[in-house]
């Protein structure tokens, strides 16, 4: 897994050359956004270490299976005092099976992408506009209902930006 800083308070971690997910600084140790493919816990683990701070938190900004593959082993490996963050809309999205029902106002096409669902279930559910240590939570819902993205105040950088369709 590749690490490459992108600010001086974010590193993107790269598995596979385009799956993506990000380490962000706060005083605490690291926000990671998004848990990549199965299988890149230890990876994820690793980088945090090489980096020299702690994940306080996992925070998704969607249900598909290039973010949330590693969520359930990471937090087996972090332990219950770890936050895992997402929104309500998204909840539905990361059952076993997923529930792919759509709702009132949403488009008419079906939900796409490979929506595996995990184990845990999130302690902290964000809203539009909310704040989440330096983040700023946006709703960008054209990529799969409930998709966020957040943007870091400190350097102006939006994380969670995916084109859509998936
Ligand atoms: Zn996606």
């Amino acid at each position: 897994m590749r690490s490459t800083p992108v600010t001086a308070n974010g590193h993107q971690l790269t598995r596979l050359r385009f799956v993506n997910c990000y380490l962000v600084h706060e005083t605490d140790g690291f926000t990671l956004i998004d848990a990549n493919l199965s299988g890149s816990a230890d990876d994820i683990l690793a980088a945090a270490r090489a980096l020299g701070a702690p994940i306080r938190r996992i925070l998704l900004t969607h249900a598909h299976v290039d973010h949330v593959g590693s969520v359930d082993a990471l937090l087996a490996r972090l332990g219950p005092e770890i936050e895992f963050t997402s929104n309500a809309r998204t909840l539905p999205l990361l059952q076993k099976p997923p529930d792919k029902s759509l709702l009132p106002g949403e488009s008419n096409e079906p939900i796409r992408g490979s929506l595996p669902g995990i184990d845990a279930r999130p302690t902290r559910l964000l809203t539009e506009g909310e704040r989440y240590g330096s983040l700023l939570c946006i709703e960008t819902p054209g990529h799969i209902p409930g998709h966020l993205a957040f943007l870091d105040e400190r350097d102006g950088t939006l994380y969670g930006v995916t084109l859509s369709p998936a």
